[in-house]
């Protein structure tokens, strides 16, 4: 069996990680990147405090000796059912069995200002960006003599108030508060805002209420203004405007806000569920085809009796989903029953800063803050990294971080070409 796995992210890589060594069965993983990457940390990467080598991991390093696993860089342009063939930017290839894990991209709900202007929070080379962005701007308010120009440089609007808003507003705030003194001596005590915008009623929505409070106070806390029921409506000349009427005056927009699938020519429209994702069965087949499957963030099933809306767009379904896709192709070629996809949710949690994080555990149902919380946050992500070595240079920064109350990655490193540019 010939299997093309369009994405290495967290379902992609499960997938090929289970099937490795199948006799029967030849995997051809196929990804725009050469590496696989752990989107919940990059955050960290953006705001300098972890290097893009802790949270990624070259493909072709991973697949060495490993001799059904085939890696093919590329990105994948559309599909010829009819042909079983993908076609790439870089050539076609051919498949018995089709796997989309391709995840799912930054959305800005139709608002071109705000694509063009605004800093996305999505990849590791946006993380790279955010963070050169966000020093180089440290260093033009240190020289600017305009009062104005210098307050929105060094004024920070998050928009999206889940997960990765709430811990980029943390880390943000406590950079703020033991960094901007320290090694920007030149800015005195200019003001330096930052905000978290959310258009919902609360911060981490799926969250629960206990949750949504304690980020909310230990945010606000550390000097965050937050402010809820409030939605982006434009970006453009340095100014965000918002929904209530509003404006604020900055140069970094940082968008944590949506995400939509990503959509491909050959796959009908009518395979499309709610937000562009793939709509599949129970086996994670998608509509309308025999042999094209999705996993992770870019499939919507409604099979699944606790989540007839489809799964969260978060890590554990992807997980879930490419290790139970990999048993099924196994018990096709052996002619045994397939397994239906049921999501075992083991519950969600964020970090808001240091030695502080909320967690959620729904079987006992348990809700904890705090230092022990922040604990568990630690311990959940460094093992969720892909390889030892990752999780090494991880635990080693961190501990570095925490006892130094520093880290020391702030460099501005951008190619000459780029750099030139801007
Ligand atoms: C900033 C951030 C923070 C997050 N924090 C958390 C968290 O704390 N906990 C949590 O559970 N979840 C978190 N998530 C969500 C989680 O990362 C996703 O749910 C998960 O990555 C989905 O896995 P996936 O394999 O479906 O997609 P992805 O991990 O996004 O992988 C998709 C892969 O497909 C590749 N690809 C895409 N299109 C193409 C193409 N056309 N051709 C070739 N390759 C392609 C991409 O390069 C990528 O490698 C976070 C997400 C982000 C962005």
């Amino acid at each position: 069996m010939n299997i093309i796995i369009v994405g290495g992210g967290f379902a992609g890589i499960n997938l090929a990680k289970e099937l490795t060594n199948e006799p029967n069965i030849q995997v051809t993983l196929i990804d725009k990147n050469n590496y696989n990457f752990f989107p919940p940390l990059i955050y960290q990467v953006a705001t300098a405090y972890l290097e893009p080598s802790s949270i990624s991991y070259p493909y072709r390093k991973f697949f060495a000796g490993k001799k059904n696993l085939t890696f093919r860089l590329a990105e994948l342009l559309s599909v010829d059912q009819s042909q079983n063939k993908v076609i790439l930017d870089n050539g076609e290839l051919f498949y018995d069995q089709l796997v989309f894990a391709s995840g799912a991209e930054t959305s800005y709900f139709g608002m071109e200002n705000v694509q063009k202007n605004a800093i996305p929070m999505k990849t590791l080379s946006d993380a790279i960006e955010m963070r050169n962005k966000l020093l180089q701007n440290m260093e033009k308010a240190v020289i600017t003599k305009d009062i104005r120009e210098r307050r929105k440089l060094l004024t920070i609007v998050v928009a999206g108030g889940g997960p990765t808003g709430v811990e980029v507003s943390g880390m943000l705030a406590e950079m703020r508060n033991g960094i901007l003194l320290k090694e920007y001596p030149e800015l005195g005590t200019a003001a330096s805002n930052l905000y978290l915008v959310d258009g919902a009623s609360s911060l981490l929505s799926p969250m629960s209420e206990a949750s949504q409070n304690d980020t909310y106070k230990a945010l606000t806390k550390m000097g965050v203004e937050i402010k809820l029921n409030t939605q982006v409506t434009d970006y453009k000349d340095d100014l965000v405007y918002f929904s209530t009427g509003e404006t604020i005056a900055t140069k970094n927009l940082i968008w944590a806000a949506g995400v939509w699938a990503k959509q491909f020519e050959g796959i009908a429209a009518e395979s499309y569920g709610r937000g562009r994702r793939m709509a599949t069965d129970a086996y994670n087949r998608v509509n309308l085809t025999t042999n094209v499957y999705a996993i992770g963030d870019t499939a919507i099933m409604s099979t699944d009796e606790n989540f007839p809306n489809g799964h969260p767009q978060v890590a554990q379904p992807a997980i879930q989903q490419g290790k139970n896709l990999a048993k099924n192709f196994v018990a096709m070629l052996n002619n045994k029953p397939l397994k239906a996809f049921s999501y075992y949710d083991k519950g969600s949690m964020a970090i808001i800063g240091k030695n502080k994080a909320v967690v959620d555990i729904p079987k006992p149902k348990m809700h904890f803050n705090g230092f022990f919380a922040w604990l568990v946050w630690l311990f959940i992500h460094l093992i969720s990294l892909i390889t030892y070595r990752n999780r090494l240079k991880t635990f080693y920064n961190w501990m570095v971080a925490y006892f130094a109350r520093d880290q020391s990655y702030r460099m501005i490193i951008r190619p000459e070409k780029v750099k030139n540019k801007s």
